[in-house]
């Protein structure tokens, strides 16, 4: 690049604390910067709110060319914008969302030299004429952003990423930074090779987030644990993902009717209405928004107070990135992931189906690392930080297995009570009604049916629906049980659970995790 005179290390702190007004680099950033102006390539691996967005900005401000940046997100390239000229940089953006005469001034400002920074589309940056006008500029930096967009295994993919490596070949001399906030070792592999960085300066800042607290709840009345959870939040501004549109709406609906100030947010909905949600939310006139997985890159919202996972996701990596959208500020924040086995069973019979062999194998392996982390016995940060390659030893303290560790009991005597249950019910009906004759319930469904004459009815009663829920859901864990698909998920014994029946073996089972985040005082029956 042209700008040699201005690539010290005092000049770049200087301009650090005359431009945006910090006293000093995060972790990362002056090296990734010193790359960047040397002409080296970089993959830049920060947390949310790490800074990022300051490793390209600087230099751009620093060298004479042009700095170009593959941004995703129409909102946030316009935040970024706002913000450069308010600052007295000249950065614009070009993408699909400007009227023609707009474009057309950008246009004319970059032929003229006038830009520092220019935010591009993807869609945009691959179309033939800008290309070609590409070419005749003088373009000091590629930065793309969101870079894991690029991987096609990962769950933010976009094809238009997996073709950028076309602007690399208009750009021969033009160091490119690849950015992300969310990367495992095959996003990284597959971002080197599309974006073909050569000897790329690497750089991973720590990815632990202290401030978040990472629970895992077992659902057994998920809707009722959510509104709970969200009454116990008091107006915090929050989001709960799940996994389909109709739940969003339905789940939105719900929270309203509870008086919360709650929107839904997915593809399907007009952008006028995901506009207005988005900026609603940002403003803090509505306090939680209920969406897919398509709420959420780029939202520059430092306050979110909480982000509740209804559904389990499907990597780590996009759990991650969800839950990094949380305490942003820096003040405690909390992570929930609503955790079911059968939830997780359905997914991987959904990933199962995929005739691509290769993308099922990858696809299976970060979903067991998902998986892994739900129902891990041991520290989930821990879990989640060595997912990414970032060791640690030490139980975090702030999280639901350290703050409360699960116990294990002598559950001989429940597995009998629910084993012969299933027993006694003839292997032909589903956990539910189990429960019920366990409970000693008095519905009429069980009076017609004569179960509550059997010698099996109430002999759990002292213990609540989800008690037996959790109980139930690790015989079947541990292989004592199946519920058989072909018939409505009938439980049915297997031959584990007949030394366990006789009273021949000894059963530890960990003490029911229920309640630990909605409040204690919901069940009493
Ligand atoms: P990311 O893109 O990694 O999610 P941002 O670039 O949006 O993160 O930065 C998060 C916040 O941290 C922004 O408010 C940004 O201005 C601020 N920030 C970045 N670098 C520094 C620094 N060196 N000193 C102080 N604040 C910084
Ligand atoms: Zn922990």
């Amino acid at each position: 690049s042209s700008s040699q005179s201005l690539t010290s290390a005092t000049e770049l702190s200087e301009l650090l604390a005359e431009v945006f007004g910090y006293q000093q680099f995060r972790d990362g950033q002056q090296a990734v910067m010193d790359a960047a102006l040397q002409g080296r390539d970089s993959l830049v691996l920060m947390p949310t709110g790490g800074g990022k967005s300051l490793c390209y900005q600087l230099p751009a401000i620093a060298q004479t060319g042009l700095t170009l940046v593959i941004s995703p997100l129409l909102s946030l390239m316009q935040d970024q914008v706002d913000a450069l000229n308010t600052m007295g940089i000249a950065a614009a953006a070009l993408h699909s969302g400007l009227a023609p005469e707009q474009s057309l001034q950008v246009l004319r400002q970059l032929q003229q030299g006038q830009l520092k920074l220019l935010y591009v589309s993807p869609e945009r940056a691959l179309q033939t004429s800008f290309i070609e006008r590409l070419s005749s500029l003088s373009v000091g930096l590629l930065a793309v952003d969101e870079a894991h967009c690029i991987s096609q295994w990962g769950h933010d993919f976009r094809p238009e990423y997996g073709q950028l490596g076309q602007l690399r070949q208009v750009l021969p001399n033009t160091p490119v930074m690849a950015l992300t906030a969310t990367a495992d070792a095959a996003t990284q592999h597959d971002i080197q090779q599309r974006l073909a960085l050569q000897q790329p300066l690497v750089h991973r800042s720590s990815f632990d987030r202290p401030n978040i607290r990472y629970l895992v709840e077992e659902k057994y009345k998920p809707v009722k644990q959510l509104r709970d959870y969200v009454r116990k939040q008091r107006g915090a501004a929050g989001i709960v993902y799940c996994g389909s549109r109709k739940k969003v709406e339905e789940l939105a609906e719900r929270l309203q009717q509870d008086g919360v100030r709650a929107a839904a947010y997915h593809a399907g909905l007009p952008h006028e209405l995901k506009e207005t949600t988005l900026r609603n939310f940002v403003r803090d006139d509505v306090d939680v928004v209920v969406a897919t997985v398509a709420f959420g890159m780029g939202i520059n919202k430092p306050n979110v107070r909480f982000v509740v996972h209804f559904d389990v996701p499907r990597s780590i990596e996009a759990y991650y990135q969800e839950t990094g959208r949380a305490g942003r500020d820096g003040i405690a924040a909390e992570a929930v992931l609503f955790y079911e086995q059968s939830d997780a069973a359905w997914i991987r019979r959904m990933i199962e189906e995929h005739d691509n062999e290769e993308r099922r194998r990858v696809e299976v392996q970060k979903f067991n690392a998902m998986q892994a982390m739900a129902e891990s016995q041991t520290c989930r940060r821990l879990v989640l930080l060595n997912y990414f390659n970032e060791y640690r030893h030490e139980p975090c303290g702030n999280c639901d297995i350290c703050i409360d560790p699960p116990k294990q009991y002598d559950g001989s005597v429940d597995a009998q009570k629910a084993l012969s249950c299933v027993y006694r019910v003839g292997q032909q009906f589903g956990i539910h009604h189990v429960i019920d004759v366990l409970r000693g319930s008095r519905s009429q469904r069980l009076q017609e049916l004569k179960h509550d004459q059997l010698s099996t009815f109430a002999i759990g009663k002292e213990q609540s629906h989800e008690y037996w829920l959790s109980v139930i859901r690790q015989l079947i864990h541990r292989g004592l049980l199946i519920q058989n698909i072909q018939r409505h998920a009938a439980l049915q014994l297997t031959e584990e659970a007949r030394p366990v029946l006789r009273g021949e073996q000894t059963l530890m089972l960990a003490q029911p995790r229920i309640n630990l985040v909605a409040n204690k005082a919901r069940v009493t029956d």
